[in-house]
């Protein structure tokens, strides 16, 4: 019992069961202590089956407020196949407000496949891709930019030698309608969700719906509009569970990122000033902020420029920076 996770309810049950995967974590003020995470399934004969993750990252809140709703609405008799909703992946770091864990520092993210008789991060990892994402078709992890990034509404996926799997998961992204879509390669040994999705058989996306550690009612309903696409474009149902009401026809647009030349780093520590804004196209060499040392105020501030071209798809929201801080990410448009 001081290893592994436990998990409440039974996967071959037909019907809708909410629950908790228990992991125990001896801490101070409790020897036997679990960490609880929310887990439900809803099953109700043949037909798709589909996970919906959420809060891989602790303050990304999209996804865990949508997966909530799903919860709480969605009845057994609104679906066909298996649905399985896990709201809060890393439950220490979402209950911190953060993107890692307060126990150990583990950045889920970075974590798989994990170890099941590891920290708690490399626990939940190793549930996650061992017991949780087998057997299912197709795994769905909402992401959003964090307390210190905010992103574009884009998908994602990964490339692998799977030429059918990359392409479902090409089709998936057009399916769900953000408005762009980002195939990265990351390599499937990669310690992220959606090469352990691989790895588990499944076709993963994911997808970076707002950030700044809170929601706006474009994010969300941009978040409902996903999941109901998906949900009825799998036919898993035929109607929209999540009440999201917006156009069928939105195309999205695939994009790429070339590696250290679509990333803006601070050089050093101090206080960054955007020049550009979110969503905006940036040639290369542009003026894209300023670094201002508010200590030395005789310094004029350093300019920064972009080393590629392409649309401002992330930059970072706190003003004030450490050298090796990204402050903008550029995705090239095909
Ligand atoms: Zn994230």
């Amino acid at each position: 019992m001081h290893t592994g996770a436990h998990c409440d309810i039974d996967f071959d049950l037909e019907g809708k069961q909410v629950g908790h995967v228990s992991l125990p974590y001896s801490v101070d003020r409790s020897p036997f202590f679990q960490i609880k995470l929310p887990i439900c399934q809803i099953r109700n004969g043949d037909g798709p089956s589909i996970l919906l993750m959420a809060g891989v990252h602790g303050d990304e809140y999209e996804g865990k407020y949508a997966l909530n709703r799903a919860i709480s609405t969605i009845q057994t008799s609104d679906i066909r196949g298996r649905l399985t909703i896990f709201p809060m992946s890393n439950g220490p770091a979402v209950l911190a407000g953060r993107r890692c864990s307060p126990f150990d520092g583990g950045n889920l993210n970075r974590a798989f496949p994990g170890d099941a008789t590891g920290g708690p991060t490399l626990r939940i990892a190793h549930f996650i891709e061992n017991t949780l994402m087998p057997g299912h078709d197709i795994i769905f992890d909402l992401h959003s930019g964090g307390t210190s990034m905010e992103f574009i509404q884009c998908g994602l996926c990964e490339v692998n030698s799977d030429a059918k799997r990359v392409q479902k998961a090409m089709d998936l992204l057009k399916m769900i309608g953000l408005d762009y879509s980002l195939l990265a390669d990351n390599g499937v040994a990669s310690p992220t969700s959606l090469a352990a999705a691989y790895r588990a058989g499944a076709v993963g996306i994911s997808a970076e719906l707002g950030g700044g550690a809170t929601v706006t009612p474009s994010t969300m309903n941009a978040t409902m509009m996903a999941l109901d696409r998906l949900l009825t474009g799998c036919g898993m149902t035929m109607k929209s569970l999540l009440g999201n009401q917006q156009e069928t026809s939105r195309e999205t647009q695939f994009v790429r990122q070339a590696g250290q030349d679509h990333f803006v780093f601070a050089p050093r520590r101090g206080w960054y000033e955007p020049a550009v804004s979110l969503g905006e196209t940036v040639e290369d060499g542009q003026l894209v902020g300023w670094l201002h040392d508010l200590e030395s105020p005789e310094v004029k501030p350093v300019e920064l420029f972009s080393s590629g071209a392409g649309i401002v798809a992330a930059r970072r929201l706190h003003a004030h920076v450490e050298g090796g801080d990204s402050l903008f990410t550029l995705f090239e448009v095909d």
